[in-house]
């Protein structure tokens, strides 16, 4: 950043947002650095393309010096910037927004988030249960959901040489991403894979798999009990489970998936990882997410 601004004006633009996590996570940066600032909630509803990009002039004037994007937005913002990271043009969505030698940038920072996040999964031991071995050959996951976070998540395991199905309930959305990466990077192509949300259609990938990824909203407290795994289909015998849901900590899948004596983790730390990530990209300041602990 060129200019460090006395007090850091940060933000959420999104719908609805009023149970976001970020302003207590972005709080807890500003305090732990001693920058003064806050971080606000700023609710856009859908159908305001007016209201959204008045809040991007805020930037562009100075105001407010960096916005994090949710639902509905990620990809309604990327008309209005100047320029995008190369993780948020191959993504096509954006969550993080600051501006740059008077340009007004995108980022991406759920996929580096995921990854980060990832890896405290990946070397974890479960007492009383040696790392399971991971199948031979490139490491494969397979990812359930098909929206935004599944597009990170994809695009962070594909950069990283992993093999990737996506199966979705509409299978169409699941085909539409896979396309996405294979027509986005030729080399990604032979990679991706999409599959029907189906036990029959499952159960041959499954001793392949190394990881497995909830990325349907099934689990979360308010929204949708009950697990995402298809009912009657044993969990991947070898794989780490890792459930984007954050609330509650600890979900159906988590919970059947330890009782199979898999390693499991929620998605906190991929939110606080993606938001630390953010943090950095509008102060210059890193900060390990073990701070939040
Ligand atoms: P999204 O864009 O709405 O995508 C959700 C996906 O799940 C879609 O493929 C959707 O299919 C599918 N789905 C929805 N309900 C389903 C059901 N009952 N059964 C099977 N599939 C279903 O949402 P998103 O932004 O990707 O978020 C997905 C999840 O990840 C949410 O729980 C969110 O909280 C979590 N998340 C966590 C983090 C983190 O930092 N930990 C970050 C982002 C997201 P349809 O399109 O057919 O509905």
């Amino acid at each position: 950043m060129a200019h460090k601004p006395q007090k850091y004006e940060l933000g959420l633009i999104g719908y609805p947002i009023h149970a976001s996590l970020s302003p207590k996570i972005h709080k807890a940066a500003l305090e732990e650095t001693g920058l003064a600032g806050h971080y606000r909630l700023y609710p856009v509803p859908p159908g305001e393309p007016h209201a959204l990009a008045d809040m991007l002039e805020r930037v562009r004037a100075g105001e407010i010096h960096g916005l994090n994007v949710t639902i509905p937005h990620k990809q309604a913002v990327i008309p209005l910037l100047d320029e995008l990271s190369e993780t948020a043009a191959a993504i096509g969505a954006v969550n993080t927004i600051s501006l740059k030698n008077g340009q007004l940038r995108g980022d991406n920072t759920d996929a580096q988030g995921f990854w980060h996040d990832l890896q405290n999964l990946l070397r974890e031991d479960k007492m009383g249960h040696k790392p399971s071995q991971p199948p031979p050959g490139p490491p494969q996951a397979l990812i359930l959901g098909a929206g935004g976070a599944a597009r990170a998540v994809a695009y962070a395991l594909l950069q990283n040489q992993w093999t990737v199905t996506v199966a979705a309930r509409r299978f169409e959305q699941a085909q539409s991403l896979a396309n996405h990466y294979a027509c986005h990077n030729t080399r990604q192509a032979p990679r991706i894979s999409s599959s029907k949300y189906q036990a029959s259609q499952l159960a041959d990938l499954l001793p392949a798999l190394s990881l497995l990824v909830n990325a349907t909203p099934v689990g979360m407290k308010a929204h949708a009990p009950g697990s995402p795994w298809p009912e009657g289909l044993p969990l991947p015998p070898m794989a780490a489970v890792y459930d984007l849901i954050y609330n509650p900590p600890r979900t159906h899948l988590m919970r059947d998936a330890e009782l199979a004596g898999l390693r499991v983790r929620g998605g906190m730390g991929m939110l606080v990882e993606q938001a630390l990530i953010a943090f950095e990209i509008w102060t210059g300041r890193k900060l390990p997410s073990s701070f939040m602990v």
